[in-house]
């Protein structure tokens, strides 16, 4: 899944921000932090860490456009290996003829491969689709089910598919959604030494309360779409470079 990310403040005032680039420049230098931190410490860090990114994304939010659970469950579906823009190019048109669960699960396996091509493993991804609201229509009455081991069990749905409906659909903090931001960013941050999502997940819902699950996902994600980059980060422009055991590395 990913997000729409303008570029924040911090990354357009070089000059207000110089004492934090120096502090990147700094930490460059010496390299990734080696100095064990403490427990507390690390949540402290943490926590300003986030405070820090929800001033620079103050409309951090899921980018993914829907208007209910179904429709948000379809189309966390569609954005596996795929932009979230071209998920929302297709989604109209896939809601427009399958308004339902229970149309969708009556689709015909090529017209629906037609409709979602563009966003990539389209067969794979037209199983999962039909399976799916075959299973919400007949274990669930045609209402996609607000439990993670429920969804879980649906076809095509896994854990991060489920946190991104239980979070953004129903507004129920039951995990962090670790996509290939959040794992990457949790990482560099020095938030968790773990590369499995499931346990860069665990990490992330020890060092965070509760409240916050939800905004981590978005926060991170547009931190790590506009300025903490996959293949080069751009830690002179960085909100939170001090704070960072990894900063202009
Ligand atoms: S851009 Fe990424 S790696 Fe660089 S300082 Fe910021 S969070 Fe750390």
């Amino acid at each position: 899944m990913t997000t729409m990310a303008k570029e924040p403040k911090s990354a357009r005032g070089k000059a207000a921000k110089s004492a934090k680039a120096g502090a990147a420049g700094a930490a460059a230098k010496r390299g990734p932090a080696r100095v064990r931190e403490s427990r507390e410490a690390k949540r402290a860090r943490a926590l300003e860490v986030i405070g820090r990114l929800r001033e620079a994304y103050p409309d951090a939010k899921c980018a993914l456009d829907h208007e209910n659970a179904y429709q948000l469950l379809a189309a966390t579906i569609l954005s596996a290996q795929c932009t979230d823009e071209r998920v929302n190019q297709v989604t109209p048109s896939l809601f427009a003829r399958y308004p339902t669960p229970e149309d969708l699960a009556g689709a015909k396996q090529e017209e629906l491969e037609s409709i979602i091509r563009s966003t990539g493993f389209y067969r794979n991804k037209a199983k999962s689709l039909i399976g799916m609201a075959t299973a919400v229509v007949e274990r669930h009455g045609g209402e996609v089910p607000a439990e993670m081991e429920a969804l879980t069990r649906l076809p095509g749905v896994g854990r991060k598919t489920a946190n991104v409906v239980l979070s953004n659909a129903f507004g129920k903090a039951e995990g962090v959604v670790v996509d290939t931001h959040v794992k990457r960013l949790s990482g560099r941050l020095g938030f968790t030494r773990e590369t499995d999502p499931e346990k860069v997940e665990r990490d992330l819902m020890a060092l965070f309360p509760r409240e916050l699950w939800g905004d981590l996902e978005h926060l991170l994600i547009f931190h790590g779409r506009a300025v903490c980059k996959a293949p080069r980060p751009r830690c002179g422009g960085c909100t939170v470079a001090d704070l960072c055991p990894s900063a202009a590395v």
